[in-house]
Parts: C-alpha cells; sequence; structure tokens
C-alpha cells in the first residue's frame, strides 16, 4: 500500500467528473462505465473532516471488491456493478507517475454506470442506533412493531429490511417504512428485488462475518436498475463505512450499552470529547487517524483472511 494519504481525487482532467460524495469521486469513462474512486476522506456525524485516514480508500476498494467476488459467488443470481479493479490503460499512460497512478489504482474500480433507486437499503440484524432510539421511544423499528423488552444490542427475531430515505448532499437521511420505500421506488417487482436480495446478502454476509468472530449488526446497501429494469448491487459494499462490526466475542458482556466496534468509534469519541461533534473544518490528530486506520485494516484481515490489500 502507498503511504500518502489522498484527500482530494486529481485525475489531471483525464476524465469528466460526474459527482462527488463525502468519500467518493466517480468519473465518467464512457456512456455506461464509471470510474469509482474512494478517496481517504472520513466523515463522522455527516461532516467530512479536513484531513483523511491513511490507507482507507485502499481498503474500502480492495474490501468491496473481495465482497462482490465472494457474494456473486454465493448468489449466483446476484448482479453487481463492479467490473475491475484498475484504470483505464490510455488514463494510467496520460498520468505517466508511477506513485500517482498506483495510489488511484489500489482505490479505484471500474463499475458499471446506472440509474440508483432512490432509496439506502439498510438491513439490521441487531438492534442498535437510529433503530434503538426509534425502539425506546415507541416499541418499533421503521414503524414496525417489534416485541417488547428488547436490549440494546439483542439480536432481532430476524434480519430487518429498514430502508431510509436517500438525502441530497448536507441533508440527512431519514428512516422509513418499508410501504414508504416500496412507494418511492414506484415498480411493485423492483421493490419486491430489493428487499429480498437485502436480506439475502445481509444474510449471507453476517454468516461469514460470524465465521470470523465478527457480528454484522446492521449494514447498508444501494442499488442500481439497468434499462431493462434489473436491479444491480452498487456503490461499496458490506465495508466499515457502510455497516457496523462488532467483536463476537465481547458481544454478549456488552448487551444494554454501546458495543466497541470495528469503524469510526475512535474518532466519533475523540470529537464528542472535545465538543467537535458536527463541526465543519476538523483536523484529526495523528494517533487518532492511526488507530482508526489500524481498526479499519483489522476488520478487513479477518474478514477477507488477507493481510495485504489483494485485488
Ligand atoms: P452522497 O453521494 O449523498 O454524498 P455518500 O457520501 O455516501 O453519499 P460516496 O460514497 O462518497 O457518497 O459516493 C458514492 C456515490 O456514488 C453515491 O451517491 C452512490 O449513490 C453513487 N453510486 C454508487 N454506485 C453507482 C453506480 N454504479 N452508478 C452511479 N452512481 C453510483
Ligand atoms: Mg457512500
Amino acid at each position: 500500500m502507498t503511504s500518502s494519504t489522498l484527500v482530494d481525487i486529481d485525475l489531471k482532467g483525464l476524465l469528466p467528473k460526474v459527482a462527488s460524495g463525502k468519500v467518493r469521486d466517480l468519473f465518467a469513462i464512457d456512456e455506461d462505465t464509471l470510474l469509482f474512486v474512494a478517496s481517504d476522506r472520513i466523515s463522522a456525524y455527516d461532516v467530512v473532516m479536513q484531513n483523511g485516514i491513511p490507507g482507507k480508500g485502499a481498503l474500502l476498494t480492495a474490501m468491496s471488491v473481495y465482497w462482490f467476488k465472494y457474494l456473486q459467488n454465493k448468489i449466483p443470481t446476484l448482479k453487481t456493478h463492479f467490473i475491475k479493479q484498475s484504470l483505464p490503460a490510455d488514463v494510467e499512460t496520460a498520468l505517466g507517475d508511477q506513485s500517482l497512478s498506483s495510489s488511484l489504482r489500489e482505490r479505484s474500480m471500474q463499475v458499471r454506470r446506472l440509474k440508483i433507486i432512490p432509496v439506502e437499503s439498510i438491513v439490521r440484524g441487531y438492534i442498535t442506533g437510529s433503530g434503538w432510539a426509534e425502539y425506546k421511544k415507541s416499541g418499533t423499528v421503521n414503524g414496525i412493531a417489534m416485541p417488547p423488552g428488547l436490549v440494546e444490542g439483542q439480536q432481532l427475531p430476524q434480519p430487518l429490511w429498514t430502508p431510509s430515505t436517500k438525502a441530497e448532499a448536507g441533508a440527512k437521511d431519514e428512516n422509513i417504512n418499508p410501504e414508504k420505500a416500496r412507494e418511492l421506488i414506484g415498480d411493485v417487482a423492483v421493490a419486491k428485488r430489493v428487499e429480498e436480495l437485502s436480506l439475502e446478502i445481509y444474510t449471507t454476509a453476517a454468516k461469514r462475518a460470524e465465521e470470523v468472530g465478527i457480528v454484522l449488526a446492521d449494514t447498508k446497501f444501494e442499488f442500481g436498475l439497468t434499462s431493462d429494469n434489473e436491479v444491480v448491487l452498487v456503490d461499496e459494499v458490506l465495508t466499515p463505512d457502510s455497516s457496523r462490526f462488532w467483536p463476537k466475542q465481547t458481544w454478549e458482556q456488552n448487551l444494554g450499552k454501546q458495543q466497541p466496534s470495528f469503524d469510526k468509534q475512535f474518532l466519533r469519541d475523540w470529537l464528542v470529547g472535545q465538543g467537535l461533534k458536527g463541526k465543519e473544518g476538523v483536523v484529526i490528530p495523528e494517533e487518532i487517524a492511526r488507530q482508526t486506520a489500524a481498526k479499519y485494516k483489522e476488520a478487513y484481515q479477518m474478514l477477507t483472511g488477507e493481510n495485504t490489500l489483494g485485488a
């Protein structure tokens, strides 16, 4: 892995940029193909920090690639947007800078460019976060009645599809009832496929995670649609940015409180401790960045069984 931290993705104008999210920049290779580039940016409480986490973009990409291959093998009917992990040859040549190309290559995927279905397909196997907050108030999760007496972090009777809206940049996603999500999706068959696939992918991944000592508490998927209405898994998948991974070993003893997790917990705790939660322009101290990078790496190594980033 190269050691430089890339916060801004500079393709030297070689490909047109079509979008820039909190973490990724998307470039058009052609009408049907995007270069999907994960920067080292990190967001917490919906705000992007000033500096990045070394190695994060490459890790998120390697993890997504691992899961795309794993899931396709386990769920033969699943279609994904993943094409390959490389830069287009002409871009590579035109860049003419070995270290820049290798830093870009390890954080990039070529993907199918698709119309994005306008809901975030969250699946929860355990009750925590916004699901727990709603349950405490009303005994429901996304408006779905849950059994009484659940404690924070407990496994749900079965995994739940708990979609949210996909808010515009700067706005907050909102949890919605599955019925409302079906309306937003618009097409009954598409909505059914999105729900079924979400649950099947969650269950498949949770089993893999469990085998290596990780509880997949919840995760978020996005889906795209082909011109003939086929539902395709897109975006990043099953990374610490899109999922809550908990160490299985300490899960039970932490029931009823917040679980330690393989993600931005160090950063979130530090922000809260400093009174910087939700503030713009925060610079993460080196030690917090280092600890956060180590957590991402640990999750990658446990889940994939790889010590180095393998494409
Ligand atoms: P936002 O885009 O709202 O800021 P985000 O911060 O999670 O959300 P990133 O992860 O940085 O976004 O960028 C990924 C973006 O790319 C998302 O908006 C996602 O919907 C979009 N996307 C993912 N896969 C595809 C695809 N195959 N075709 C087109 N867009 C895609
Ligand atoms: Mg995203």
